[in-house]
């Protein structure tokens, strides 16, 4: 993509190759956007690259757009802002409300995190820190552009964007963006046809470069109804009298599960 005729690049900082740590940089030469600002999460290796330092100058980013709110999406942010980043994020209202409650949360359980270690003294670094606090999350909020789904947004002369649905939780994303009249399509997280509390994804019709979220893409689902399966658990339990106990990701599954 970097050739003299159409001088763009796409970098992946994170969400390939696994699933966390979203982060991509589309470049022209003169102006760079980020989309999703994820944290890594699980296994400790992927956690530790959270500490690694990305090769780039934040100080220069035009902008940060974000699918939606799971922390693998945008809990990096607040180290974006704590190391110099103070240009716009622009999300729907209910991404950037969904945000606040996820990179607070976020940054209470890593400041636990870092208190526990250092009473323990099981930790390397000493005093043991956490990765951002409550304050970089205060300085983070201010940045949000809050804007509606289907509206054009101008960036700059190179970047213009539009926020379509994507039916995986509220307020999330596909992200529309041209950029030297090409159109990238990032998906973002996508959710199924027929979502049971979100509207279904949008259909987009042209794409020159389709970034797409594969977590799932080589698995295929099973002919059975999910419906039918839970109901037989559920079932089953409540005739034993038993207590059923559902581990679900907080965000949206649970939700749904309900
Ligand atoms: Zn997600």
């Amino acid at each position: 993509m970097a050739a003299s005729s159409f001088p763009v690049t796409l970098q992946f900082y994170g969400g390939a190759g696994t699933v966390t740590g979203s982060k991509m940089m589309l470049k022209t030469k003169n102006h760079q956007v980020l989309i999703d600002c994820g944290l890594f999460q699980g296994l400790k290796e992927l956690r530790l690259k959270n500490w690694e330092s990305l090769p780039v100058d934040f100080t220069k980013l035009d902008a940060v757009i974000l699918t939606h709110g799971h922390l693998d999406h945008c809990g990096y942010l607040p180290v974006l802002v704590k190391n110099g980043y103070s240009g716009p994020i622009y999300a729907t209202q209910p991404t950037r409300d969904v945000t606040e409650i996820i990179l607070r949360d976020s940054a209470k359980l890593q400041m636990e995190d870092a208190e526990q270690a250092n009473k323990g003294g099981y930790s390397v670094h000493h005093p043991a820190k956490p990765l951002y606090d409550e304050n970089d999350v205060d300085i983070t909020m201010p940045l949000f552009v809050p804007q509606d789904e289907g509206e054009w947004v101008i960036i700059n002369e190179d970047f213009k964007f539009c926020f379509r649905k994507s039916g995986h939780m509220l307020g999330s994303a596909i992200i529309e963006l041209k950029c030297q009249n090409r159109i990238f399509v990032f998906t973002g997280d996508l959710g199924r046809k027929k979502p049971l509390l979100m509207h279904p994804p949008a259909f987009i019709k042209k794409a020159d470069y389709l970034i797409v979220e594969s977590t799932y893409g080589d698995r295929l689902h099973e002919e059975r109804s999910p419906y039918e399966q839970l109901q037989e658990v559920v079932q089953y339990t409540y005739d034993k009298g038993g207590i059923l106990v559902i581990p679900s990701f907080a965000v949206e599954r649970a939700q749904e599960l309900l």
